[in-house]
C-alpha cells in the first residue's frame, strides 16, 4: 500500500510515525541504534532507545545523514559542552513546513511586512523567517547580529528609515536597541513607533522579559521555540502561548529522572521525535530542554498541546541545596529592575549567592534591605544587590565601537581623499579611532570592571 505525505488527512498518526522511523532507518546510525527496535503503533514509542545529544557529537559531520550530504538543503554546525562539532543538516520541504506554520499563526505576517532579521545567517532558524516572509509576499531584511554589516547603530537606523514593521531576535535584542535609541535621543514611539511585531527566539522568554518588551516597543511578542538540531519546535499564538509544532513533530515530555511521561502542570524534558524530517531525521532525541505543561487548553481553540519553556536543564542553578532555573532567576531580576525603572542588568552566580548589577541613572539610590530579600524569596536562592551608574552594565558607546567592513580588494586609490589602506587587511577593515577622552572612559572602565572583579572573586575564594 502507499503512503502519503505525512500531512494528508487520512495518514493516521501511526502511519506517520512509522514512515518517520522507516526513514530513519536509512542514516548509519539509526540503521545500527534502531536495529532489533521495531514500531507499529503510536505506543510502541517508548520502548524505542533515546538519542543523546553525545550520539550526535559522535556522529558529527555525517553519521544522522539519512540521504546523501549534498541533498540537505543546509549545514550548520554548533559546539557542545564539550566544545566537540555538532553537525546539524535539513532539508527544503522541512523548512517549507515550518515556514507555513510560522506565517499560518502570526496573522499580522502579510503583503505590509518587513522585517528586519536579526538571527545570524549561519543558524539555520534565520531561513524559517526568510521562507514565511516569502510565503506571507513581504520583505525580509536578513541583518544578522554577528554580521559586521550591520551593527546595532545600523540596526535602529533600518528601523527609523525603513520603516520596519517586525523584528526578529533573541530576546534580548529589542532591549539592546531600546537602550541605544535612547542613548541616541530617539523615542521608540514616534521615531520607531512602526515596529507592531517582535519575534524572540533563541533563548529563554520569561513573562517579565515579555511584558517589557511589548511595554517598551507597544509590539506584540510571539515566542519562537526552537533549536538548530530541530530549527522550530513551537510557536507563540494570538493567546500569548506556545504551542508546540504537532505537525512537524512526535514530543513526549518526560521527567527529567525517571524519564517516565510526565502529566499537565509537570516539569519534564522535551524528546522529540521528527515526523516530516528527511535528511537529518532524530528518534526520541533528548533535547535538555525543560518544559511546563500547561493543564487547560488554550483559548485560541488550537489542539497543539502549549507549554512554558523554561530553558536547559542543565543550567539549573544550584547554590548551597537549593535550586532555580535561570528563566526563574531573569524572570525575577527583570520584574525587580523594572520596579527600579530599569531594563539593565547583569547577574552573577557566585558559589554562595546570587549578585544583581544593576544599572540606575543615580547609583546612590539604594535598595532596601526587605526588597532585597523579596527578591530573594522570590527567586528561592541568596541574592544580593549592587547598584551601579551609568553605562557600567551596559557600555552604550561599545554598541558602535563596530568595525566598517569593505568589499575585499587588492587595489586601493590613495588619489581620493580620505583613507590609505596599505594592507589587504586594512582595506577590508576599518577600526573606528578614538580621540584622547574616549580613550580615557575606555581604560577607567576596563581599570574598575577588574578591580570589582578581583574583589568579588576574592570575596568568592575566602567564603569556600
Ligand atoms: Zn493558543
Amino acid at each position: 500500500m502507499e503512503t502519503g505525505p505525512a500531512t494528508e488527512p487520512h495518514t493516521s498518526r501511526d502511519e506517520v510515525l512509522r514512515g518517520a522511523i522507516e526513514r530513519a532507518r536509512r542514516s548509519p546510525f539509526y540503521a545500527q541504534h534502531l536495529d532489533g527496535h521495531s514500531l507499529e503503533t503510536r505506543a510502541d514509542l517508548s520502548s524505542l532507545p533515546f538519542t543523546r545529544k553525545q550520539h550526535l557529537t559522535e556522529q558529527s559531520p555525517f553519521g544522522m545523514l539519512a540521504v546523501p550530504a549534498a541533498k540537505a538543503w543546509h549545514y550548520h554546525e554548533s559546539s557542545g559542552t564539550t566544545g566537540e562539532p555538532i553537525s546539524t543538516w535539513s532539508g527544503l520541504s522541512e523548512l517549507k513546513r515550518m515556514a507555513s506554520r510560522v506565517h499560518g499563526m502570526v496573522p499580522e505576517l502579510d503583503r505590509e511586512t518587513i522585517l528586519l532579521n536579526r538571527f545570524p545567517l549561519f543558524a539555520p532558524v534565520s531561513f524559517v523567517f526568510e521562507e514565511a516572509l516569502r510565503q506571507a509576499g513581504a520583505c525580509h531584511i536578513a541583518a544578522g547580529n554577528l554580521s559586521w554589516d550591520v551593527p546595532f547603530t545600523r540596526a535602529l537606523e533600518f528601523i527609523r528609515r525603513l520603516k520596519v514593521t517586525a523584528i526578529s531576535s533573541l530576546p534580548l535584542e529589542p532591549v539592546l536597541l531600546r537602550e541605544l535609541a535612547r542613548d541616541q535621543g530617539l523615542d521608540l514611539a514616534t521615531d520607531l513607533g512602526s515596529v507592531e511585531l517582535i519575534f524572540c527566539g533563541g533563548a529563554v522568554l520569561p513573562p517579565a522579559l515579555r511584558r517589557a518588551i511589548e511595554h517598551d516597543w507597544e509590539a506584540r511578542v510571539v515566542e519562537i521555540y526552537g533549536s538548530n538540531e530541530t530549527m522550530l519546535m513551537g510557536v507563540g499564538c494570538t493567546e500569548g502561548r506556545l504551542h508546540l509544532c504537532g505537525e512537524l513533530l512526535e514530543f513526549e515530555i518526560l521527567h527529567p529522572e525517571t524519564f517516565e511521561p510526565v502529566g499537565p502542570g509537570e516539569r519534564g524534558i522535551v524528546t522529540i521525535t521528527s515526523l516530516v524530517q528527511e535528511v537529518m531525521p532524530l528518534v526520541r532525541y533528548v533535547t535538555g530542554d525543560l518544559v511546563r505543561r500547561e493543564t487547560e487548553p488554550c483559548p485560541c481553540g488550537r489542539a497543539d498541546e502549549t507549554v512554558e519553556v523554561l530553558g536547559r536543564f542543565e543550567e539549573t542553578v544550584e547554590i548551597d541545596g537549593a535550586s532555580a532555573m535561570q528563566y526563574e532567576i531573569l524572570d525575577a531580576a527583570y520584574e525587580f529592575a523594572d520596579t527600579l525603572g530599569t531594563r539593565v542588568f547583569f547577574v552573577l552566580i557566585r558559589p554562595h549567592e546570587l549578585r544583581l548589577l544593576v544599572e540606575l541613572d543615580d547609583p546612590s539610590r539604594t535598595v532596601s534591605a526587605e526588597k532585597e530579600r523579596e527578591l530573594a524569596r522570590r527567586i528561592g536562592l541568596p541574592v544580593t544587590v549592587e547598584t551601579l551608574g551609568p553605562n557600567e552594565v551596559l557600555d552604550r558607546s561599545a554598541m558602535f565601537r563596530t568595525p566598517s567592513i569593505y568589499k575585499p580588494n587588492v587595489i586601493t586609490d590613495w588619489r581620493k581623499p580620505g583613507r590609505k589602506p596599505i594592507t589587504i587587511m586594512e582595506a577590508l577593515l576599518e577600526w573606528p579611532s578614538f580621540d584622547g577622552r574616549t580613550l580615557f572612559h575606555l581604560g577607567k572602565r576596563q581599570i574598575k570592571n577588574a578591580l570589582r572583579r578581583r574583589r568579588l572573586s576574592r570575596e568568592d575564594a575566602a567564603r569556600s
